[in-house]
């Protein structure tokens, strides 16, 4: 047997999604192992989020700043709504949106025993429950689990099982869900203060949330407080340029819609037909093989600013960020 093979065969942690699998990874979750799995946004790395020692893991195997809360993932409504103080905003929100791509932020009930450590000592909670029929069955093995992307901090989040895998190098058991449909993280509204305000664009537009809630005000994520520290996010090795029409000739192009530079060496299409939610849907994986060191840098054409164009320019923005 070659080496290729065998380092394969070692390193290769891409389960299938088999019920046999799925009863095996969620043991290891509840003995507060750490575990990569599909959702409908991206693939999250999943720990007990009761369990300091997983919730330690996360952070340690992410690389990220303690002072950076999880969400928390559930499918049992009232298990979710047993940690936080529920409010008719939220109650809405859930019948409209759940299961799906919205977090909600609200104030932490006193009993919850959630790890601390998960909360980064806020009295604030931020929960959701997704849709993805395999993060459904473990969530209904194992209770609640805190779920950031399954990406080293700062880095393109992934969007396939293949993602995880190269990114922790095959230290990490990945559960195998296919391609994220929806591609972009969730969209993050705090209800815990006197109005409901959109902390962070995602996969339910602004308009949908809106339309439910009437007019949002913008807020700024409570947690991020040290000056400047997650600005840069979603970032390719290469630098980005956004709002491009013709790139320059060294660059990789990433296109939108129907009108694209056609000579454009290194040419990608986000939707060729010009629609937003198959866009969202490619565009980290896109990011991610254009990222090249044969390329001086990526341009992205301009995205329209509505719908989920929001949540890809808020990700773009991040991604051309200066790097600190
Ligand atoms: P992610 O990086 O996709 O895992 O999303 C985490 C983000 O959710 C944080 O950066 C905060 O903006 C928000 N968040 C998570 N937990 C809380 C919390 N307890 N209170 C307020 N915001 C939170
Ligand atoms: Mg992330």
């Amino acid at each position: 047997m070659s080496h290729a093979v065998l380092w394969f065969l070692v390193k290769n942690m891409i389960y299938p999604p088999s019920p046999k699998n799925i009863e095996l990874l969620s043991q290891r979750l509840l003995g507060s192992a750490i575990v990569a799995l599909p959702t409908e946004t991206v693939y999250g790395l999943a720990g007990l989020a009761s369990s300091d020692q997983a919730i330690a893991a996360i952070y340690a195997q992410k690389k990220r700043p303690q002072f950076n809360p999880l969400i928390i993932h559930g499918y049992n409504l009232d298990l979710l709504k047993s940690h936080v103080i529920w409010n008719p905003w939220a109650e809405k929100l859930a019948e409209a949106f759940w299961p799906g791509p919205l977090t909600v932020v609200l104030p932490k009930n006193q009993n919850s025993n959630l790890s601390l450590l998960a909360l980064a000592g806020l009295e604030t909670v931020a929960i959701r429950m997704p849709q993805h029929p395999l993060m459904h069955a473990v969530l209904s093995k194992v209770g609640l689990l805190a779920a950031p992307s399954a990406n080293p901090s700062g880095s393109i989040s992934p969007t396939c099982a293949e993602d995880v895998e190269i990114a922790f190098h095959g230290a990490l058991p990945v559960l195998d869900g296919g391609a994220c449909i929806v591609g972009l993280e969730s969209t993050i509204l705090d209800l815990s203060g006197e109005a409901p305000q959109l902390l962070r664009p995602g996969g339910i537009s602004l308009e949908d949330l809106e339309n439910l809630l009437g007019p949002l005000t913008k807020g700024s994520p409570l947690a991020i407080k040290a000056p400047g520290q997650l600005e840069t996010h979603y970032a390719p090795n290469l630098p980005l340029r956004m709002n491009v029409s013709v790139g320059q000739k060294n660059e990789a192009f990433l296109a939108f819609g129907p009108e694209y530079p056609e000579e454009q060496e290194g040419l990608l299409n986000l939707s060729p037909k010009g629609d937003l939610q198959e866009a969202a849907s490619h565009l980290f994986a896109m990011m991610r093989k254009l990222d090249q060191s044969h390329y001086a840098g990526i341009a992205v054409a301009p995205i329209p600013h509505q719908g989920l164009g929001l949540a890809i320019n808020d990700r773009l923005k991040r991604a051309a960020a200066p790097r600190g």
